[in-house]
């Protein structure tokens, strides 16, 4: 499990919780099922008809290295609430430090879905710094609802709002807004 810094107790438990929800997903989503074709095509721009199976095995092993890649994660407390119409005001990967996280309190003000498919995303990040600017080669904010992202593979294979709308429209997080 990852570290966590400056949290209170009540923020590291919800953290906790987020972590391993977002565990739950990413390992859900690894497993491609076969009816998400429409979805391959929207998020990853992987052909729907004729799969390249490198290709879904580049997704699926992002996915799979869920678990791993947030041990080695620090999570980091960021004071103030940030500005709420920036894309990544609640919380977002330091620039810094390598495998870091920082978490205003407005994250903890989000739906734990949301909460989720935050950490999920920003693992996407801690999984390829070496991405350019804000690091979302290809697409620079969510897609909110359904439709092609129009990212060709290569750019969506590393940006986090892809990795993070193919989890949210398999909707494998429904279960999670639920069941608090
Ligand atoms: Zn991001």
């Amino acid at each position: 499990m990852a570290n966590f810094v400056g949290f209170d107790d009540a923020q590291t438990a919800i953290l906790r919780a987020d972590l391993e929800a977002a565990r739950q997903v990413a390992a859900d989503a690894a497993r491609i099922p076969l009816d998400t074709a429409t979805l391959l095509w929207e998020a990853f721009g992987i052909d729907g008809v004729d799969p390249d199976r490198n290709q879904v095995d580049r997704v699926r092993s992002v996915y799979e290295g869920f678990a791993a890649g947030m041990a080695r994660a620090t999570l980091v407390f960021y004071p103030g609430m940030g500005n709420a119409s920036a894309a990544e005001f609640d919380s977002f990967p330091d620039r810094t430090r390598p495998n870091t996280i920082l978490v205003r309190s407005s994250y903890f003000l989000k739906a734990p879905c949301d909460r989720a498919l935050t950490l999920l995303h920003h693992y996407v990040h801690l999984r390829f710094p070496q991405n350019l600017g804000s690091g979302h080669p290809g697409r620079d904010a969510p897609a909110l609802a359904r439709g092609p992202l129009r990212v060709a593979f290569d750019d969506a294979s590393r940006n986090p709002y892809c990795y993070e709308y193919f989890a949210r429209f398999l909707r494998l997080v429904e279960p999670l807004c639920y069941r608090q």
